[in-house]
């Protein structure tokens, strides 16, 4: 049985103080939580996060990671110094990163590399528009996503793996995939998994969904058999409320 893992996604919300103030109230609410927890604040807060984290069972991550080790690659942020922070995961190819700032597979499995290479684990971001889902192609677009981003990892990258299945139109807007939606895409990608990765990558490589997960619809997620945690965006923000999603967490 995979562990959950539920992952707070802050995207641009919170400065390193309101920071601060989210975890003295979050902390005590999870510390005889099990599930594994992250939390993925911005940039700035990650330093002083990594600090309030380090001896607590909550984990951190970041939002993106540039695919070099250093350079002239100016506003960017290696794995090295995402690692140095304190953070142990790293957000690669969210549907934001693809959609706002137009990022391309072949720039998502560069990252992916440098992350794990970095030592970090990836949290893979996949899904399909509501177009794609409209004109049927919400396996198609998976393929081509999950094709092109994992093309030739080693295999010593699986352990640290994590896919998630975002479908785009759920991201931010109210509208949760169905139950059978989102188990449907998870046993999807998990198949392909088995099938391109091998049996054990199948098995043991957690697949998590995100979109408008909230408290009162967590727990009818993660009881899907093919679905191994959360990755929560605006219900995150709230303290209470994602301690809420992380009762309903198995460990
Ligand atoms: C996300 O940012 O990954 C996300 C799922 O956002 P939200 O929960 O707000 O839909």
């Amino acid at each position: 049985m995979r562990a959950h893992l539920i992952a707070g996604n802050w995207k641009m919300n919170k400065t390193p103080s309101e920071t601060e103030v989210f975890l003295a109230r979050f902390l005590p609410l999870v510390s005889q939580a099990e599930p594994e927890i992250v939390l993925l604040p911005a940039f700035p807060s990650l330093h002083r996060a990594g600090c309030l984290l380090c001896k607590t069972n909550v984990r951190l991550g970041a939002q993106d990671l540039h695919p070099e080790p250093r350079g002239a690659f100016t506003g960017a942020v290696s794995a090295e110094m995402l690692i140095d922070c304190g953070c142990r995961y790293v957000l690669v190819g969210h549907s934001e990163r693809r959609h706002v700032f137009g990022e391309s597979n072949a720039l998502v499995r560069c990252k992916l590399e440098a992350a794990v290479s970095g030592g970090l684990h990836p949290i893979l971001c996949v899904g399909e528009t509501l177009a794609e889902r409209r004109a049927g192609e919400t396996e198609s677009v998976l393929q081509t996503q999950l094709g092109s981003d994992l093309a030739d990892l080693s295999a010593r990258s699986f352990p640290h793996l994590v896919v998630a299945y975002e479908p785009v139109w759920a991201i931010g807007t109210g509208e949760t995939a169905t139950t059978r939606q989102a188990q449907d895409a998870a046993a999807w990608i998990r198949e392909w998994l088995r099938r391109e990765l091998g049996a054990s990558a199948g098995e043991t490589i957690r697949i998590l969904y995100g979109g408008s997960v909230k408290p009162d619809n967590a727990a009818e997620l993660l009881a899907l058999p093919d679905v191994d945690g959360v990755l929560v965006g605006g219900a995150s923000l709230d303290p209470v409320g994602l301690a809420q999603i992380v009762a309903e967490a198995r460990a």
